[in-house]
């Protein structure tokens, strides 16, 4: 006899530890292993006084699966000890993907007002160079994020998918890949051939999602819900799996309004939000 009720897939559903930014490390691990929830990515200040050693072993006895750490890059500013900075603290990021079990570190690359973005793009490219033989000896893989245009002053110069290709063509690298959020380009034209490319390329190395509102009310704290704002989720899910993508769908979502709301709740809402718009 089939149940009325099928039991839910939620085997390629991860929640970024920022969606739930009101609960620590060791709340969230609980939260979403209860609500069986497959992943896990975990954000960088949740680490924060904490052994990462300790995390990863508790991490693993969570039973998920660790998708990744965010973030790393941040590599442009107008001085050589600044990029050096960078570079330290990206390799600190690769320490800390190992320690956690986290075989991918999604890059936020960074921008520097008062030089060009060609040149922060450039300064992009050293940085992730800078970086590849510790992340080669730790197995972890790199993944730009193109991010909105709206950031291209101070977060990040790489704002498109074709600019995120331009990149890892330049590093030509197999850790090298992009992390495709679907805040960030779904405004794209250009987004199917993009996501077929990285597709082809082997370089499509995570996949986020959460909705755009309108209207906004805040440049960083007001996404959405899948299915709550204008983004077509599903399309660009589909066009993601119909390159073979496997991987997990991540929930990233920076939200003053759903922070403010219960947490558990809010999980529940995700739950039925991703296998909605699958
Ligand atoms: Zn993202």
């Amino acid at each position: 006899m089939t149940s009325p009720h099928p039991i839910p897939d939620l085997s390629r559903l991860c929640v970024h530890t920022a969606t739930t930014k009101p609960w620590d490390i060791e709340t969230a691990m609980e939260r979403y292993a209860k609500a069986g929830i497959a992943g896990i990515t975990v954000w960088r200040d949740k680490l924060e006084g904490r052994d990462p050693e300790t995390v990863g072993r508790q991490l693993a006895d969570s039973g998920m699966e660790v998708v990744s750490l965010c973030r790393g890059g941040f590599f442009p500013a107008l001085t050589a000890q600044k990029r050096q900075e960078a570079i330290d603290d990206n390799r600190r990021a690769i320490e800390e993907a190992a320690s956690i079990g986290a075989p991918l570190i999604v890059l936020v690359c960074g921008a520097a007002t008062g030089q060009s973005l060609e040149d922060s793009r450039s300064q992009i490219v050293d940085g992730i160079a800078a970086v590849l033989p510790e992340a080669e000896s730790a197995g972890i893989k790199l993944a730009i994020e193109p991010l909105h245009p709206m950031y291209a002053d101070d977060r990040s110069a790489i704002n498109t998918m074709a600019q995120a290709h331009a990149a890892c063509d330049r590093l030509d690298h197999p850790l090298v890949g992009i992390a495709l959020d679907v805040y960030h380009v779904w405004w794209d034209d250009t987004l199917p051939d993009q996501i077929a490319k990285a597709g082809e390329l082997d370089r499509l190395f995570a996949f986020h999602i959460c909705d755009w509102m309108t209207p906004t009310s805040h440049l960083l704290t007001d996404r959405g819900l899948m299915g709550e704002g204008c983004i077509d989720v599903s399309g660009i899910r589909a066009m993601v799996k119909a390159t073979g993508f496997t991987g997990f769908n991540e929930v990233e979502i920076f939200s003053t309004r759903w922070w403010e709301s219960d947490q558990d709740e809010f999980l529940e809402k995700i739950k039925d939000a991703y296998l909605q718009h699958s």
